[in-house]
């Protein structure tokens, strides 16, 4: 069952969630966070590890296939904070999730 590659498993999906502790982007707390693709699918983007983040309703719907670092700066969302948290837990859960978690070369690229 070699799907890692686009699909989250619910482990690693409840371990974003316990990581990020509401939204990603704006740090809404959420009950129930939606799936938010960093990397939008549109772009290349794929259901990874890395490239998921748990977001408000608002955030998702405003952000759609944006590309992330123009949008948190045209919603004036504090960027660096993301990034730094989303390369801090991204670490963090690959090395939870070594087994599981493919390290694709083909990283999605935040810039
Ligand atoms: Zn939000």
């Amino acid at each position: 069952m070699a799907k890692v590659d686009h699909d989250l498993t619910d482990d690693q999906w409840q371990a974003l969630v316990d990581h990020w502790e509401g939204c990603a982007y704006c740090g809404t707390a959420d009950a129930s966070p939606q799936r938010d693709c960093v990397l939008p699918i549109s772009r290349g983007g794929r259901y990874t590890l890395a490239n998921v983040v748990p977001t408000c309703r608002s955030c998702n719907a405003s952000k759609c296939n944006s590309e992330v670092t123009g949008w948190l700066r045209r919603k004036r969302l504090d960027e660096r904070r993301f990034l730094e948290r989303h390369a801090h837990i991204s670490a963090a859960l690959a090395g939870r999730f070594a087994d599981s978690a493919t390290t694709s070369p083909d990283e999605p690229a935040l810039e």
